[in-house]
């Protein structure tokens, strides 16, 4: 591989004898690598913290050197180096006499020493080149690295896929915008598997099975397959291996919809474990109790736990694995969000593969499965998803037997991009790295936290307009402890009986956490605790004017919206959010109109005005109590899953208006964002007509009538032009309801 584009770290002070750094430089140079000079510690500290191509660094080591601060500046850029990198060539400088004096665990991080006084330029310029070139080699994992060897072969293809290297595209107009603006490298390396040398992600072999096998490393697993159709896909391979037809499985309330696909594939009959809800309708945890009672209804074959949930809570997954431990043998972690959690101590045992030997014993130990939707907090592309394993004696898991389902959910041409990705992924989490990329993270949600607060307290001195401003939801003290301490403390995160924040009852300490990387900003309007505000600023009317100034946010609930830190974040990226925010509150204490404000909205009127409308109707119709009766009240399972399933595929399904909904079956899955939990599964009966599914569903009706261009967002629900609701239900009997067409 060649080392065109690298740079190189030269940090040097003036006593350093200018002579001959100054021609080492040039003859690193020469050797095509790019040179940052440092001057100070200080530089050199910024560039180790923010240069992730740094391909070697070379950093001066003279005791005499006061400018360098001495042996003890080169310490900290030493160490500094390897809080980020694993492996960085790193040489010492020596232009004095010796190198007494250096610690012990620096010469496990340096490579050797350089005396550029007394070798030539040109040989010690091929030396560091030469480890450049090593470095860069070796920080790349199995997969990747043999598919960029592959692709410098330039093999001709005889096979597909038939755009035979992106050739096939050149020969049409779009094809070759598209060839244009991807790149020939993804078309060169979108082989099929019948490049025998690459392995085969079906069977697990070749550069494949090794790329799993260091992501199970990595990730603490005892065997890791990646997936490529997205962690739904992950969720209905490992729902499909652990039950049967007609057994029993305890699932969170609040699963993915690939969890239910699981169940309908399956035939297994679920029982619910039912989380809590707080009064900004955020889903919080299944209370300890509630799993401690799991297997009241008689025994099932495993469990499945959402973790974290979206809006960032996770559990002690060892102590939810020792509660659910009495009532089945397997535990399946649904961790979508929380890819990160086996990367920094402060999500220590909050990960499915925490739940290790060393931490339980084998007697009680259930077989554990953590399915991860890589792509969502790491760096991966769409669809990269991985299933981790650690079997227990109690449910033993046969690999050639659990890849027959895999194989049911996979593709027999799987997308090698995707696969380096994952690939990729893994090695960005190894070691040193993965943490310091985490620390980033949680430091800018930190910071981000903290300066919401401190703007709030600001306006609320400033006398001279209206004091009210936006929150965020976490414990109090995060506003006054010092970063570092809430980068390091889990217990800084911790969900802790009887405080107020949170708005949940019925935890013990620590059983849950709250992650600080997604960051849920509150509205006025009401409280966690299910207060009502006099003054109410409904979230979709912020999150409607964030979107005109470019910004999305991840999830808007009546009072929340959700921020998530990922990986990606650049440094103080959130300013431009605050600023917006700071924005909506100046537009609405000076009455603007919302035409201009928010013109896509094609509404008129101030802005004030809209938001007591929407905060009025959302109080009105009480929408908090009625979220609460849904999740409280469970509707009662008629038939299971895959029974609906087979009657949607007979076509026994009938789209039926809300008023005449009441006693019917529903034929598929609703779910109202937020808080995002199923509250109608198939098979499932909607209930009275006043009974809590349709009330709650003729209020949200209600509100979309009054305000439709902000319209809730709810899977499963179809609305006529008129903006009424329909439900699919199951037509059992000779009911004659005609279907309504879908807006
Ligand atoms: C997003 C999500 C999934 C599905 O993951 P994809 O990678 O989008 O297929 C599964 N479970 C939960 C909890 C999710 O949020």
């Amino acid at each position: 591989m060649g080392a065109g584009g690298v740079r190189v770290l030269l940090l040097s002070g003036p006593a350093q004898g200018g002579g001959g750094v100054e021609k080492l430089a040039g003859a690193l140079g020469a050797s095509g690598l790019e040179v940052l000079r440092a001057g100070s510690v200080r530089e050199a500290l910024s560039v180790v913290r923010s240069d992730a191509a740094l391909g070697a660094a070379l950093v001066g080591w003279d005791t005499t050197d006061t400018a360098m601060d001495g042996p003890a500046g080169t310490g900290e850029v030493l160490r500094a180096v390897g809080e980020r990198f694993v492996r960085l060539p790193v040489f010492l400088l020596v232009t004095g006499s010796d190198v007494s004096g250096l610690p012990l665990w620096a010469y496990k991080l340096i490579q050797g020493c350089v005396w550029p006084l007394e070798d030539t330029p040109a040989f010690i310029a091929g030396r560091i080149a030469r480890a450049v070139a090593d470095y860069r080699e070796a920080v790349l994992p199995p997969f990747f690295r043999a598919l960029r060897h592959f692709d410098a072969g330039h093999e001709f293809s005889w096979h597909t896929p038939g755009h035979a290297g992106g050739v096939a595209f050149l020969k049409s107009p779009a094809g070759r915008a598209l060839w244009d603006f991807y790149g020939e490298a993804l078309f060169r390396t979108d082989l099929s598997i019948s490049v025998g040398e690459l392995g085969s992600p079906l069977d697990h072999t070749g550069r494949i099975g090794a790329a799993e096998r260091n992501a199970a490393r990595v990730f603490g697993a005892e065997q890791t397959l990646f997936v490529m159709n997205g962690n739904s896909a992950s969720n209905r391979i490992v729902g499909h291996a652990t039950a049967a037809d007609g057994e029993s499985v305890l699932v969170d309330r609040n699963c993915h919809k690939s969890i239910m696909h699981a169940l309908t594939l399956s035939g297994a009959v679920p029982r619910y474990l039912v989380p809590q809800r707080n009064g900004l309708g955020l889903a919080g945890p299944i209370p300890p109790s509630a799993l401690a009672r799991a297997g009241d209804g008689g025994p099932a074959v495993s469990a499945v736990v959402t973790n974290s949930t979206y809006d960032g809570l996770c559990y002690d997954a060892v102590e939810v694995a020792g509660l659910l431990a009495p009532h089945v043998p397997r535990i399946h972690f649904d961790e979508a969000w929380f890819a990160h959690g086996a990367f920094h101590p402060l999500y220590a045992r909050r990960f499915g593969m925490a739940v290790t030997p060393e931490v339980m014993d084998d007697e009680l130990r259930p077989t554990v499965f953590a399915t991860q939707s890589t792509h969502k907090l790491l760096a991966a592309l769409s669809q990269a998803a991985m299933v981790h394993v650690r079997p227990a004696p109690r449910a033993p898991v046969n690999p050639a037997r659990f890849n027959e389902t895999y194989l049911m959910h996979g593709t027999t041409s799987p997308s090698y991009p995707v696969i380096a990705s994952l690939d990729v992924a893994a090695a960005m989490m190894d070691g040193a790295s993965g943490t310091f990329l985490l620390t980033e993270a949680i430091t800018e949600a930190v910071r981000f936290r903290q300066t919401v607060v401190s703007v709030a307290e600001q306006i609320r001195e400033d006398r001279d307009r209206p004091g009210w401003f936006f929150g965020v939801w976490q414990p109090d003290h995060v506003a006054t402890r010092p970063v570092e301490d809430l980068v390091s403390d889990p217990a800084a995160w911790s969900l802790e009986p009887g405080a107020a924040w949170h708005g949940f009852t019925d935890l013990r300490s620590g059983y849950c956490m709250l992650d600080p990387i997604k960051v849920t900003i509150t509205c006025p309007g009401v409280t966690a605790d299910g207060a009502v505000q006099e003054l109410g600023i409904p979230a979709r009317i912020v999150a409607a004017y964030l979107e005109q100034r470019g910004i999305v946010v991840e999830k808007t609930g009546d009072y929340t919206l959700l921020v998530l830190f990922s990986l990606g974040t650049t440094k103080g990226k959130w300013g431009t959010l605050i600023d917006a925010l700071v924005d909506f509150k100046d537009a609405h204490d000076a009455a603007a109109p919302v035409e201009e404000l928010i013109p896509d909205l094609g509404l008129t009127g101030p802005l004030p005005d809209l938001c007591a409308a929407m905060h009025a109707a959302l109080q009105a119709h009480g929408l908090g109590r009625l979220l609460d009766q849904v999740f409280t009240d469970l509707p009662t399972p008629e038939v299971t899953p895959r029974a609906a399933h087979t009657m949607l595929i007979h076509d026994d399904v009938e789209q039926v208006p809300l008023d005449r909904a009441h006693d019917r079956v529903a034929a598929s899955l609703v779910v109202v964002t937020p808080p995002g939990i199923p509250m109608l599964l198939p098979g499932e009966n909607i209930g009275r007509a006043d009974g809590p599914a349709l009330t709650y569903l003729r209020a949200l009706q209600a509100i979309d009538q009054e305000f439709p261009a902000f319209a809730a967002d709810i899977h499963g629900v179809h609305r006529d032009q008129g903006g009424a609701y329909h439900l699919d239900c199951l037509a059992f009997s000779d009911s004659a309801v005609t279907p309504v067409p879908d807006r």
